[in-house]
């Protein structure tokens, strides 16, 4: 658990700041209920960019908290895992979102499932993303086919397949409603992934918008009309050209990232033209480079928006 500490004030309000440290404090003492705090929860899981495992952060992943109902947008490395570091139960995972077919927004999402079954999942988990969702999900199950009976006979579970109901999704507009919030989803613009989703939450007290994997996209501006939250990726331009250096793939690889994710400068815009009050940067490209700086993708996003920035980090509650 990061201390906000390690952040630059200015990126916070006063109140943000408060709320931060307040909010990870106590989830650093005592797991869920949400409902005590009475909050529509975003806790930010994995904030870096790209498939690569890494020491600084973990795969694509956000949850929203809702009354004790976990929302899970994206499956990147160490989801599971890191719902536990944020004090999230396992068994509270009522529904997953994946907002495209990219192994670092999908590489945990059936052992995420798995996982929270073996830590005492027993209710209805719903899933939803674009096709092949429900081939992945059957062909999960059937490869770790004898763990899973395994574990129904001899310790008791009741059966994990029948708790799994996919949706999979290919047009945008509303996606699911209950009791906690509204879903609402919109297609962005990610090449080759067709389709990509972005998904807005308006739940009774804030809306949050998880723009996924995007190029500088109208859909995300019109999805985020007035929203308390827009989490965006980013990349930062200058750092995009020292991290394809490095790599064999270097031409195909930039061009790839500037073709289907936005500049910090871009999220600002996307930003402000949607009126959202706070943005957070995150699928940070590069994830990892300490040339980089808080200072530097604020400013950067600075330039063209208005509202609070924040620089996303891992476990980082908003
Ligand atoms: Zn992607």
């Amino acid at each position: 658990m990061k201390s906000t500490a390690t952040y630059p004030a200015a990126i916070f309000s006063r109140r943000q700041l408060l709320g931060a440290a307040v909010g990870l404090a106590t989830a650093a003492m005592t797991p869920w209920p949400v409902s005590a705090q009475g909050r529509t929860k975003l806790i930010l899981l994995g904030t870096g960019g790209g498939p690569r495992p890494r020491k600084a952060s973990s795969g694509s992943a956000q949850v929203i908290v809702i009354n004790d109902a976990a929302y899970v947008v994206d499956c990147g490395d160490g989801v599971a895992r890191q719902l536990v570091f944020a004090n999230v139960t396992l068994p509270a995972l009522r529904h997953i979102f994946i907002t495209h077919q990219h192994s670092d927004h999908t590489a945990d999402y059936g052992n995420l499932i798995w996982l929270a079954w073996t830590a005492g999942l027993r209710t209805q988990v719903d899933t939803w993303g674009p096709p092949p969702l429900q081939k992945m999900t059957e062909l999960f199950f059937e490869m770790n086919a004898t763990d899973i009976k395994a574990r129904t006979a001899d310790e008791g579970r009741i059966p994990l397949a029948p708790l799994v109901h996919v949706h999979e999704l290919t047009r945008p507009g509303i996606v699911m409603q209950d009791d906690n919030v509204k879903v609402t989803a919109a297609l962005v613009d990610h090449p080759p992934m067709v389709p990509s989703f972005a998904y807005r939450f308006d739940a009774r007290d804030r809306s949050i918008v998880i723009s996924g994997d995007t190029a500088r996209s109208d859909s995300v501006v019109e999805l985020a009309k007035g929203a308390d939250v827009l989490v965006h990726t980013a990349y930062y331009l200058a750092a995009v050209d020292r991290l394809v250096t490095r790599v064999p793939n270097a031409a195909s690889l930039k061009q790839s990232i500037l073709n289907g994710q936005t500049s910090a400068e871009d999220t600002g815009r996307v930003a402000q033209a949607a009126g959202v009050k706070t943005l957070v940067l995150s699928h940070l490209i590069p994830p990892d480079d300490p040339a980089v700086t808080d200072q530097m993708w604020i400013a950067a996003a600075r330039a063209t928006f208005g509202g609070t920035i924040i620089v996303g980090k891992d476990l980082l509650e908003i």
